[in-house]
């Protein structure tokens, strides 16, 4: 009943994906649902290891082919980038690059999601939340387009240069349910890890996020039935995943504590704070 349904995922690093709504991506392309993924960067800004730079390639190069991979594990259709450089955590010194993302005015940016939109014509497009899942300046850049895309797709007005309107039908924001990411925080501490600098890159304050608003879950997606695609798409991004002073145990239980459940709220059409539904195609 799936086959000619389409998902639009919309998402700023190589990476976004295993980490975020991966599981929920996997689950549909599983019910032959046509899932595509724009990418804006390729992740440059990212700290990788030199072993994961051999024969001279880039990072960017690394990390395009990593995203590749996971792509492939996930079962996605195609990956699109939008060719920006990724433009690192908020005050750093990739900011100032002229080709960084958030440099990028958002209606340049929010034109060519409209372009592909009219071209793919997706049911569905999902997006960070607002604050972008951690507050990465990409993440928000990228949600704040995807948004304003959702919006302008259907006006014949509005990017009349990029093809003939067409309106998806739900906006949906993937968002990590405070709950959890305090439950994090108490695990890190009880491992004696601090919480204000978790991931990779260190560029993750979770201590911050556990204080930050629920946004409503008016979509609970369990994709346990295809939690290990998640997880060998994860592996695919080994120059990331490679969380060094994180210890492996953390990292470990950290796996055994994800749920098997994404959350989404439901953007547009808006709803109630109550609404419940477990499909992103419910009412379709
Ligand atoms: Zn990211």
């Amino acid at each position: 009943m799936n086959e000619h349904r389409k998902i639009l995922s919309v998402l700023a690093h190589p990476d976004d994906e295993s980490f975020g709504m991966g599981g929920t991506l996997a689950y549909y392309a599983q019910q032959g649902v046509e899932v595509h993924l724009i990418c804006a960067t390729r992740g440059e800004a990212g700290v990788v290891d030199p072993e994961f730079l051999t024969d001279h390639i880039s990072i960017a190069q690394r990390r395009e082919s990593e995203l590749r991979c996971a792509a492939e594990q996930l079962g996605l259709k195609a990956v699109h980038f939008l060719d920006y450089r990724d433009s690192g955590m908020e005050g750093s010194e990739e900011n100032q690059h002229p080709n960084a993302f958030i440099n990028a005015p958002l209606d340049v940016v929010t034109g060519k999601i409209v372009a592909y939109i009219r071209e793919f014509k997706p049911d569905i497009v999902l997006t960070f939340d607002p604050v972008g899942g951690y507050h990465h300046p990409d993440h928000i850049h990228i949600q704040r387009a995807a948004t304003a895309a959702f919006q302008a797709a259907g006006d014949a007005s509005q990017y009349p240069d990029a093809g003939a309107p067409f309106q998806p039908k739900k906006l949906y924001f993937h968002h990590f349910p405070r709950k959890f990411i305090r439950n994090a925080v108490k695990v890190m501490k009880l491992f004696g890890k601090d919480a204000t600098k978790f991931g990779r890159n260190k560029d993750i304050d979770l201590e911050m996020l556990a204080g930050d608003k629920d946004y409503p879950a008016h979509v609970h997606i369990n994709y346990s039935s295809v939690k290990n695609l998640k997880e060998t798409a994860s592996e695919c991004h080994a120059s990331q995943y490679n969380f060094g002073s994180q210890s492996p145990l953390l990292f470990r239980l950290a796996g055994k504590l994800a749920t098997g459940k994404d959350t989404f709220m439901q953007a547009a059409p808006p709803v109630p704070d109550n609404f419940r539904i477990n499909d992103l195609f419910a009412g379709l």
